[in-house]
Order: structure tokens, then sequence, then C-alpha cells
């Protein structure tokens, strides 16, 4: 489906806004009144949350003819966000707890064979310290993440979660802080145990869709194991997260809209999209540097070297030229039309890309940020990229930090695990509502598709 025209891209916005308000009447989610009692359940089994859209009327999304039309999609994904999940913004504490990877992703700087980098492991102590302090401060999520380290084995995991867990939250003692896994692909009975040990939730992107494209990006990996890995997460019920970069050599419009229809079909609880940042010691930054080279003299615009990681290929087929912070912010606003109940963070790389990255990704459907919550002396060394946001900043000041900038634009920070709004409730009867969206119907889903004026006929200008 091309969409060249403005009118008949709002069309498709218009489309799209009542398929999603039509998901959130029938699933009865975010009704006044409502509890929400679990993920939602039909009487032949589990409803979707997503909206089936195909690739094709994905890309269309991805790629608004004017400047009017993605000014009206990031509004768009703006309203989508408020009326399902509301105005509340998400912190949830990540704590980098090791360096070390087995790995070898061509993007990444943890890979094994950056023999550049000072390697850490933080003790299980430390990271319980680590995570009471982050609880301290207000935080109601902690997300562990490291490279893939076998040397932090089932045992060593599971006590930590469990040691986590045990942790009394200061408003709620009976509530239990939610802890998010993210430790790469592990064998089914290792997800199994620490889903029993008590994990709530599990991140692992995708990173691509295009099984190609993975494979030669993640040597000895493959898109079907990943699949499977999140597929094995699905059944142990965890909440899953997944998600992709945007502006890998070779990526097009269609691959990042492939990316899109995965995580609507897999209906994920949670998306982390965030651009690609150029690491020097990686295959891509080497191949980057050799790229820049070449075209030192002719001002091709962005490429591998500025920081931006996006290559003319990757646009290839979009309307607008667009740099890689903007096509982050439209996969973000796109995903929030298809995915209305997901939690998406403004992600650290999009605020590394621009320094008002994560403000744009929240107002335009994004509903959490993942402060750094490792301890300082650490923090510098988990460089998955370069020139991470926020690399001094001390936690408690980050909070305040954050929470400044979160109420700057008429949010507010929830006090509440967040988990996903389609979950069973977790440690009591109001645990888990936290802040709930407003009320819906919402006129501006139900009688859909009400144009906001950013994209109602007549107004938009064509420039
Ligand atoms: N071992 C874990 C965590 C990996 S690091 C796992 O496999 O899930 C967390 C995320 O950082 C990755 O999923 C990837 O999407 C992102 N990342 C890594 N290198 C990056 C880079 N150079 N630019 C942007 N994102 C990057």
């Amino acid at each position: 489906m091309q969409v060249s025209d403005e009118c008949e891209y709002c069309e498709l916005l218009h489309d799209i806004t009542g398929r999603a308000a039509a998901l959130l009447t029938g699933v009865g989610l975010g009704e006044k009144g409502s509890r929400r009692t679990g993920r939602v359940r039909t009487s032949d089994g589990f409803a979707a949350t997503a909206i089936a859209a195909d690739p094709e009327e994905i890309a269309s999304l991805l790629t608004p003819p004017t400047l009017a039309a993605e000014r009206a999609l990031f509004a768009t994904a703006n309203r989508v966000r408020r009326a399902a999940v509301g105005d509340a913004v998400h912190l949830r504490a990540i704590i980098e707890f090791s360096n070390h990877c087995e790995r070898s992703c061509w993007y990444c700087g943890l890979r094994r064979f950056n023999r550049k980098l000072p390697r850490y492991r933080m003790t299980v102590d430390e990271v319980v310290e680590a995570a009471r302090a982050a609880i301290a401060l207000g935080f109601r999520t902690v997300v562990l993440q490291s490279g893939e380290d076998s040397w932090y084995d089932e045992r060593t995991i599971c006590t930590m979660v469990r040691r986590i867990k045990g942790i009394p939250t200061p408003s709620s003692p009976a509530g239990q802080v939610a802890i998010t896994l993210s430790l790469g692909e592990r064998p089914r009975a290792e997800y199994a145990a620490f889903r029993e040990a008590g994990a709530d939730r599990y991140l692992l992107k995708h990173e691509t869709a295009d099984p190609d494209l993975y494979r030669r990006l993640h040597p000895g990996m493959s898109f079907t194991n990943r699949k499977q890995c999140l597929h094995w997460l699905r059944e142990l019920g965890y909440q899953v997260g997944s998600g992709n970069i945007v502006g890998l050599p070779g990526q097009t419009v269609s691959t990042l809209a492939a990316d899109l229809a995965f995580l609507a079909e897999l209906d994920v609880e949670m998306a982390g999209i965030g651009p690609l940042i150029v690491h020097p010691e990686t295959p891509l930054g080497k191949l980057a540097k050799r790229n820049e080279a070449r075209r030192s003299n002719a001002n091709s615009g962005y490429g591998y070297g500025k920081g931006s990681g996006l290559t003319a290929d990757a646009m290839k087929d979009a309307r607008l030229p667009a740099d890689p912070v903007t096509m982050t912010l439209r996969t973000v606003a796109v995903t929030r039309l298809l995915l209305p109940l997901a939690h998406l963070p403004a992600t650290s790389a999009l605020g590394t890309a621009d320094p008002q990255g994560r403000q744009r990704a929240l107002q335009a459907g994004a509903n959490v940020v993942m402060p750094d919550l490792t301890p300082p002396r650490y923090r510098r060394h988990y460089e998955i990229y370069p020139n991470k946001i926020c690399l001094f900043e001390d936690p408690s000041s980050c909070f305040s930090c954050l929470s400044r900038m979160i109420t700057g634009l008429g949010r507010y920070v929830a006090t509440d695990p967040g988990h996903s709004p389609k979950w069973p409730l977790q440690g009591g009867d109001d645990a888990g509502q936290g802040n709930p969206a407003p009320a819906l119907p919402n006129p501006a889903m139900t009688n859909p598709p009400l144009p906001s004026p950013a994209m109602s006929k007549g107004e938009h200008s064509h420039d």
C-alpha cells in the first residue's frame, strides 16, 4: 500500500486509531470501575491485545509523506497512549551487574572480542544492595541486566531474585518490587527456575526480525532460537519484553515493519526500541569508519561515524529523509498504535542520540524510562555504545531529575510496580492498579476516529 498523499495518510491513522479504540473496548480494559484482574481472557483463551496489521500497512504508517503527517502520527500515538495507559510514567531502575559476554554481536561494545573493555562482575550482595538503594529511592521495578554471562548460573540468579523480592517496599510493606531479568538466551529450565524464584518479567529484544540480517549481525545465533526463547518466556508466564534496533545496516522500512509485525504477533507487554549508536570497537564501528573515510568529500548526510548508525540503505524506501532519531520516534509511535497497552520505554539510546530524545519519545507514545542505577564505579564499563547519558549521575539526583522531566511534560511518576495492565494482579487486590489510566470509554477513542487538530483534514499544511 503506497501512501503518497497526506489525506490518505490521515485516513490510515484514523482507521488504525479506530481499531485501537475497538480493541480496548472489546477487551474491557481501562473501563471506568472495571478491575483489571488479569491477562485478558476470553472463553477460548487469551484475547489478543494487538492490532492485526499487515506489514505493508505498517510500512506506510512508518513513512508519513509530509512533516504535518509525521506530527499527526506522533500526536495520535500520544493520544492513544493517554487513553490506554494514562499519564503515568513508570521508572524502572536498571542494574547492569556484569559486562562479561560470551557473544560477539556486531554492534555491541560488550562483545567478547572487545579486549579494550575493562570487565566486571558484581557480587550478589552488591546487586542486592544496589536494588535496596533503588527501592528506597522509590523505584518499584528493578531490571537486572548483563551480557550473556553463564558465570551467573541458575542458583546464583535465583538467589539474587529471591533476596530482592524479600526487600520490603516502604509505601506498601506487603507489596513487592517487580523484577525484570534481561540476561539473554538461556535454556528453558533456567527461565522456569527464575520465574519460580519470583522474576516477573523478562526483556529479550529480538533486535531485528530479518532472519538473514539477524544471522549476519549475531554470529552463531539465529532468529529462530531468539523466537523460541521468547515463546518459552511467554509459556512460563513472564510479562514479555522485546524490541528492536533502528538503523542497522541493510535494514529498510520493510524490515522495520516486519519488526513491528513481530512485536504485535507476540503481543508483547513491553517493547524497547532504540537507535543504533555505533561503537568504534565493533565490526560495525570499523565498517562505519571505512565508509566515513570513503565519503569524506561527499557530504552524503547521515551515516556511520556520526553517532547515528543509519545508512542511506536503511531509509531507501522512506518517503521523507529521516534521521535515525526521527525514524526511532516513528517506530515507537507506530508501536503504540499497534499495541495500545504495551509499556514502551523512551530508551537511553534515544536520549544519547538526541538530548531531547526521551522527552520526544514520551510525547510520541512512550510511557517508561529506565534510568541506570548501576553503582557509578561499574556503570561506565557497561559500554554497549559510547557516550551513554547520565554516566556520572548519582542515583538520588537521577530520580529527582527524571521526576522534573516527567512533570515538566504534564505527566506524573507512577508509584506502583507498573505491571502490564493486561496481567494478573500481583501482591493483593489493589496491587498493580496503581495510577489508573483515564477512564475509557474516552470520547476521543470510542467515537473514533476523532481527528486531533494536528491531523484534521483541511488544517494540515503541506510542508
Ligand atoms: N545480554 C542481554 C542484554 C544485551 S544489552 C540480551 O541479550 O538481551 C541490551 C540491549 O542493548 C540489546 O538488546 C541491544 O538492543 C542494545 N544495544 C547493544 N549495542 C547497542 C548499540 N551499539 N546501539 C544501540 N543499542 C545497542
